[in-house]
């Protein structure tokens, strides 16, 4: 009885999908999107915003930061600025959130998804205490699968693209789950140079290599490191605008979910 047992009641666990990536890259609009996703393909999803700073969520949120703190009186009370307030209001949150990973477990037999929004400034949540309390009490009860947004358009410079990869690295490096790119705003870019730099070491030095202003040992070193990175990374290509990707999106969280 145990391991049936066991194995029916974690393959109705949700998987949990957090949504991280730099200001502007697309995370609420695509929430947006995965939520309409998930109702119209017949999934049963919960969703939290994390984010309380967002003036307009274009979603229905289940459960929402901006209910318990109000970022602007946490700003006047503790003499912060914007960023500040976020981080402090995070930081409020979090010690409670063993409430809401509470609110999830009740509800989590008749749930597939939990979709997980996260402040607009990227290091509020992957540089903060809050945020790996946040991410571990998911990740001690769920499947949790970390999502990171990509602004595709603004990534095209080879660069550009290997900070940006470098810092999911490192977002794999600290929360140590399964990670995936979702490589946004492709109704702009399409993310194929994207594909074929992950998927071509040469093509991506070339790349890399082709810009003479940085440290050609440097830079060798990084797209020898990246190489590695992008070996175990699952990735997909969205628009949130358009609603391309979605069904691709999914298969990935799942396959991502069976990482876990
Ligand atoms: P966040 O800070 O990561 O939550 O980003 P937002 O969801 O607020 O989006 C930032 C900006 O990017 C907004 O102006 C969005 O309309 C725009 N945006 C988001 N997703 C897409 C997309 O798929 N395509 C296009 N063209 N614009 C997008
Ligand atoms: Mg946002």
């Amino acid at each position: 009885q145990g391991k049936a047992a066991e194995a029916s009641s974690s393959s109705k666990k949700p998987i949990i999908i957090i949504v991280i990536g730099m200001a502007g890259s697309g995370k609420t609009t695509l929430m947006h999107r995965l939520v309409a996703h998930v109702q119209e393909s017949g999934k049963r999803g919960y969703v939290l915003n994390l984010d309380p700073a967002v003036t307009n969520l274009p979603y229905g949120a289940n459960i929402d930061i901006r209910d318990t703190v109000k970022y602007k009186n946490v700003m006047k009370e503790y003499g912060l600025g914007p960023n500040g307030g976020i981080l402090t209001s995070l930081n409020l949150f979090a010690t409670k959130f063993d409430e809401v990973v509470g609110l999830v477990e009740k509800r989590a037999p008749e749930l597939d998804y939990v979709l997980v929004d996260t402040p607009g400034q990227i290091e509020i949540f992957t540089w903060s205490a809050s945020g790996a309390i946040i991410t571990e009490a998911f990740a001690s009860t769920f499947p949790t699968v970390v999502t990171y947004v990509v602004d595709t358009p603004r990534s095209t410079s080879p660069v550009t693209f290997m900070s940006n990869m470098l810092y999911a690295c490192g977002i794999l490096y600290k929360t140590r789950l399964p990670l995936m790119l979702a490589f946004n705003k492709t109704d702009i870019t399409q993310h194929q140079f994207a594909v074929e730099w992950m998927e071509d070491f040469e093509k991506f030095q070339d790349a890399v290599e082709s810009d003479k202003s940085y440290n050609a040992n440097l830079s060798r070193s990084l797209c020898l490191v990246l190489d590695e990175f992008y070996q175990n990374l699952r990735k997909v290509g969205v628009s949130a605008i358009s609603g391309a990707g979605m069904k691709e999106f999914f298969e990935t969280v799942d396959a991502c979910g069976q990482d876990y």
